[in-house]
């Protein structure tokens, strides 16, 4: 082991855990202790204020600018109550992660001093200068500015000595340059959609509500081994290495004892999550080796996308307090498994009805296959646009890896729900009391119940999986923001929605009753969406031509699957429900686009500097050791014996001239090859580039080194290997 290598094995093998502070009280005491929440909007706000407030958070009702003045005093006063010197508008920019610039609350006092000062002016609305922050073209110079404005959806929370905002993001010109702004649109449109149709079953039923349950997976390194790794470092992931001849073939990792440290820094993280407001309640080791997962209690989908945000960077701060680096890389280790972010979905109602889990009397089943096969259908028709919703240059590795969902949507539904489904389309009753089970019908719905929530037979390899009472979308990325996808999934179902109510009314108009209406209708969906369920095995190669067969999208080029954004049929699905516009979609895939070229740019950078000075030197190092070796056995021993004792090394040396002569002359021709790719003027075209000519020569240049990493001498190799990175005591 080379001198750096060994002193950070070393120090990582000897380490102890972090002690945690442990709050005294009991987590239903300190939960959402820093966020300005309901309790705290009560005590800290006028009762006629308070009212209006909770008016637009629960019915949207429009925020009445008059009562920010005195929101803002509310929260100053219980911000300053907690040491807080600084505010930030929060929001979710079109890269990963969040972004926020911190003010002090200081202003001059016009008489030589300063006062605390926050108006309900910097509450609502600020001017951003971020004209770095990706816009895809939206924002030339002249018309460059930003606004952030106060989503109160969301509530105002407390991190360090900051008070987060959390804002959506638009330009001067209205267009959404944010997450949150289309994911909020999506909100509206399907919760009302879904309003519309739920009418049919209860009209009492006042509001529709979208959930999100997310599973978050990620890996632990130890940060000094991690520091070693320039790859990690700079791209998140490993750009080589060969696998540790043990990983994850034992699966012993799966549900096995969390070592201490990790233990540690996951109660760290349980705590100050909580503290937050986040109601974490599930935490595993995974799969592969110093991976694991953490799950809450699903919320509504915006709060629990800004969760989602807010815990990935909780994550990165609190991993450095105990010694760790977190990586949320989708594939950070070749031939171990990557991670990705199950999103469960549902709808549900305001009295707590949740839309997909089935009932007891025959309205509330048909209500519930409604939705589903609503759901299907919308899944189907826009299969290849949630796709590209959860695609990036890292998912990229994780997708169709035989691990994870496979790169072609379809859905699970289990072998109960599907048997009912095809009963419904193969009967001609059209008669409500079909589904009800005394009529001693087929169907016998009020089982499914105990059936669907002992849901065993869970098909893992499937991207979009009926779970009981809900979807569970596996395919999005660990470190993707949860709205990407929702946006995606919300909006279609709206549309299809939309369309169902349309056909009901039209046959109601017709004469047909009601029940009977939806019920030909939904036979008649159940027969349209029949190629996205599939209940077999996602990993499959058969699968693949059959949903080839099926006109399911097949694509894997990253850059030709975001595409689909701008396919007519999603065009007009996202403007039809008032989510996102042409242009906005177009600017949007621009940086994808973008960001896609940059990603496998700096990959290719970084792989070309780590041979020249890691890879090589240490290879050619060794090989001169062995050729001088060969030399002083020829002085030792006769020719015909240093012959026949020095064949290996001499076929060593060779091996190793072969593998550094090819990394060599690929690196150039990488390097040539990013020159002209880079002369590109489309970015579409740029990334298809990218895709199709520098990142297969990344993974061939990668084999070669992993080659000699197998070769060298261990005591020379000056990168932590994977036996090191992947393993913590
Ligand atoms: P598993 O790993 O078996 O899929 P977990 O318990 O780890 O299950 O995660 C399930 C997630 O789904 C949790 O976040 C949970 O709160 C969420 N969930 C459960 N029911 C619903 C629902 N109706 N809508 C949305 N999310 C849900
Ligand atoms: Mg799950």
């Amino acid at each position: 082991m080379s001198k750096l290598r060994f002193k950070v094995v070393e120090e990582a093998f000897h380490k102890k855990p972090t002690a945690v502070n442990c709050p005294s009280e009991r987590p239903s005491e300190y939960f959402a202790k820093y966020v300005f929440n309901r309790e705290k909007m009560f005590k800290y706000l006028p009762s006629k204020v308070f009212a209006k407030l909770t008016d637009v958070i629960d019915n949207g009702a429009a925020l009445d600018r008059g009562i920010a003045d005195e929101v803002a005093a509310g929260m100053k006063k219980w911000a300053l109550e907690l040491g807080v010197t600084h505010y930030t508008h929060w929001f979710q920019p079109l890269t990963e992660g969040t972004a926020e610039k911190h003010d002090a609350f200081v202003e001059h006092d016009g008489k030589g001093g300063m006062l605390e000062e926050f108006s309900g002016k910097l509450l609502v609305q600020q001017e951003s200068d971020g004209s770095s922050f990706p816009n895809g073209g939206i924002r030339n110079t002249f018309e460059a500015r930003g606004y952030s404005a106060w989503d109160p959806s969301s509530p105002v929370f407390v991190v360090d000595d900051t008070l987060c905002i959390p804002t959506v993001f638009i330009a001067y010109t209205g267009e959404s340059l944010d997450y949150k702004a289309p994911l909020l649109k999506s909100i509206r449109a399907v919760t009302q959609s879904a309003l519309d149709v739920m009418h049919y079953f209860d009209p009492s039923v006042k509001k529709i509500l979208t959930y999100l349950g997310w599973e978050q997976e990620y890996f632990l390194v130890d940060e000094g081994l991690y520091a070693a790794r320039p790859d990690l470092l700079l791209t998140g992931r490993t750009l080589m290495g060969h696998e540790a001849s043990k990983n994850q073939q034992l699966e012993d990792h799966y549900f096995g004892a969390i070592p201490s440290r990790v233990a540690a820094f996951m109660k760290d993280l349980e705590i100050q999550a909580l503290e937050l407001g986040i109601p974490v309640k599930t935490r595993h080791n995974e799969v592969a080796p110093n991976q694991f997962e953490l799950a809450p209690i699903y919320e509504e989908c915006n709060l629990a996308v800004d969760h989602n945000m807010l815990i990935m960077s909780l994550m990165r701060k609190i991993a450095r307090n105990h010694g760790f680096r977190v990586l949320l890389h989708e594939k950070p280790f070749k031939g171990v498994n990557g991670s990705g972010k199950h999103n469960n979905w549902s709808l549900g109602t305001d009295t707590g009805t949740l839309l997909m889990a089935p009932g007891k009397t025959s309205e509330e089943n048909l209500r519930f296959i409604t939705f589903v096969v609503n759901t299907l259908v919308a899944v189907y028709h826009h299969n290849g646009l949630l796709k590209a919703s959860i695609m990036s240059a890292t998912n990229a590795h994780r997708l169709g890896a035989h691990e994870a969902p496979p790169a072609i949507i379809s859905s699970f539904l289990g072998t109960q729900l599907s048997e009912v489904l095809d009963h419904l389309e193969e009967s001609s009753n059209n008669d409500l009391n079909s589904l009800d089970s005394k009529q001693g019908l087929k169907l016998n719905i009020p089982q499914i119940p105990e059936l669907l929530i002992d849901n065993t037979d869970r098909n893992r390899t499937s991207p979009f999986a009926f779970t009981g009472n809900r979807f569970e979308f596996r395919a999005p990325g660990s470190e993707a923001n949860c709205a990407s996808s929702m946006i995606a999934l919300n909006a279609a179902v709206a549309e299809q929605l939309i369309r169902f109510k349309k056909e009901v009314d039209g046959l109601v108009e017709q004469g047909e009753p009601q029940m009977s209406a939806i019920i030909k209708v939904v036979r008649g969906y159940i027969k349209e969406c029949k190629p996205i369920r599939f209940d077999g095995n996602g990993y499959s190669d058969e699968w693949k031509d059959e949903a080839a067969r099926r006109g399911l999208d097949c694509e894997t080029s990253c850059p030709l699957i975001f595409d689909n954004y701008l396919k007519p049929a999603s065009v007009r699905m996202f403007e039809s429900t008032g989510v996102m516009t042409r242009k906005e979609l177009e600017a949007r895939n621009e940086v994808k686009w973008e960001m896609y070229t940059k990603k496998i740019q700096i990959e290719a950078r970084v792989l070309g500097d780590l041979v020249m000075n890691h890879i090589v030197p240490v290879a050619i190092e060794y090989q001169t050791k062995l050729i001088d070796n060969a030399y002083k056995m020829k002085s030792l021993f006769n020719d015909e014996e240093a012959g026949r004792l020095s064949a290996g090394n001499l076929a060593l040396i060779r091996e190793i001239s072969e593998h550094t002569a090819y990394i060599k002359e690929h690196v150039d021709n990488m390097i040539a090859a990013r020159k002209v790719a880079n002369r590109i003027g489309s970015q579409r075209e740029k990334a298809i580039a990218y895709h199709d000519q520098i990142a297969p020569m990344l993974e061939q240049i990668r084999y070669h080194i992993d080659q000699l990493e197998l070769m060298v001498d261990d005591q020379m190799w000056t990168l932590p290997k994977y036996r090191e990175l992947l393993f913590i005591r």
